[in-house]
């Protein structure tokens, strides 16, 4: 029997409802294949700022370093938008990632069969892409501040990559694209931003170790529109935290809705950070309506990428399919003639197929 030390940031708005319903599938699965799940919570984001003052405490921050993995729902809400930036909840998710060193984000979007009606797009065909997003440096992370300039206050940050940041994220997308498809999609902004001519360059001096691998650079203005026109054409996106950030929110709706989309942020072990794409929904918070999917599927990938249990990982999957398959849906997807269930129904649903 094995045991894993999981730390929990439930964080705000459905934070809380999806996570639980993440760590009662892990604890199915746990029960099934004998394995114990320690969940200890970290409370960091909104929560955090009204009980401590601060959206990412020590304390917090020290239950994710001993963990042997983090499970994440969402922080952020509009009662914190004027707060100053270092006090904001989303600093928490940076301060966690950056002292993590999680500097690789995984964001598998993939089209469920089942979801197929929910794609907004005329034919949607095969949708199986992998955007692995640079997630500790660029402009989110570069010096920023407001300043007097010659036109009055002006806001300013800056986006700066190192080779090294750019060469071990290249390195991942191109391992991940071997035991994938065997193609990877750079996207840069080179026709104007020095910042993506050192990305290129470097991108294209380590694809000389990845023959295997087809390399095609795409200008994000352009890729943005291709993820619409033909989004099967794309296998593994490499990109910078930016560009990562938007575009798979692009992706993510069309696969069918951004609540199905998780993400798994990774450093150099293999303890890593698995969180859903998307944020803390205030407006939907507490009615038991959220989509927990992509939570349940970031504690899939958490498995297989943590843990190296591949098989408990592939059951949660396919106990998601199934229920899609059975014509369940969630509040964000539904379609005439099925079935909305609350959060902790369809989660229930899940459990149940496992
Ligand atoms: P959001 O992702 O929270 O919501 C976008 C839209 O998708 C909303 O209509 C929302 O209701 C819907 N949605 C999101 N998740 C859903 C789910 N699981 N089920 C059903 N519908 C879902 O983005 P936003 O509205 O721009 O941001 C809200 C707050 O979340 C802000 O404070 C923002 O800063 C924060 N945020 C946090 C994270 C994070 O914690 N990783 C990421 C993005 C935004």
């Amino acid at each position: 029997m094995s045991k894993y030390n999981i730390a929990v940031i439930k964080g705000d708005g459905i934070g809380p409802e999806i996570v639980n319903a993440a760590m009662d599938v892990l604890t199915k699965i746990g029960e099934r294949y004998n394995h114990t799940f320690d969940f200890t919570q970290s409370i960091c984001g909104g929560i955090a700022y009204d009980k401590y003052g601060e959206p990412l405490p020590q304390e917090s921050l020290d239950i994710c370093l001993a963990s042997d993995s983090v499970l994440l729902g969402a922080v952020g809400g509009p009662q914190y938008d004027n707060l100053p930036y270092e006090k904001r909840p989303e600093r928490a998710l940076l301060g966690v990632r950056k002292a993590m060193g999680l500097y690789a984000n995984l964001r598998p979007a993939k089209i469920f069969p089942a979801l197929a009606g929910a794609c907004p797009l005329k034919n949607p065909k095969n949708i199986d892409m992998l955007i692995v997003r640079e997630l500790i440096g660029g402009i989110y992370f570069g010096e920023k501040g407001i300043r007097q300039g010659k036109l009055g206050r002006e806001g300013y940050d800056v986006m700066a990559y190192s080779e090294m940041e750019v060469e071990r994220i290249g390195r991942i997308a191109f391992e991940l694209a071997q035991k994938r498809r065997g193609k990877v999609s750079s996207i840069d902004k080179a026709n104007v931003l020095s910042t993506s001519g050192i990305w290129r360059k470097i991108i294209h001096d380590i694809h000389e170790d990845y023959p295997d691998v087809q390399l095609e650079d795409v200008l994000v203005d352009n890729a943005a529109m291709q993820i619409v026109r033909d989004p099967s054409q794309f296998d593994v996106i490499v990109t910078g935290n930016l560009f990562g950030d938007i575009l798979s929110d692009l992706a993510s709706q069309c696969v069918g809705s951004i609540g199905i989309l998780p993400s798994a942020s990774l450093g150099e072990t293999t303890r890593g950070l698995y969180e859903p794409i998307h944020g803390s929904a205030p407006t939907i918070a507490g009615k038991n309506i959220a989509n927990p999917i992509a939570t349940i599927l970031s504690a899939a990938m958490m498995l297989r990428y943590a843990f190296d249990l591949q098989e408990e990982g592939e059951a949660i999957e396919k106990a998601v399919e199934k229920t899609l398959n059975d014509g369940y849906r969630t509040a964000d997807l539904q379609e005439e003639g099925l079935s909305v269930l609350g959060t902790k129904e369809i989660t229930e649903v899940i459990i149940n197929n496992i």
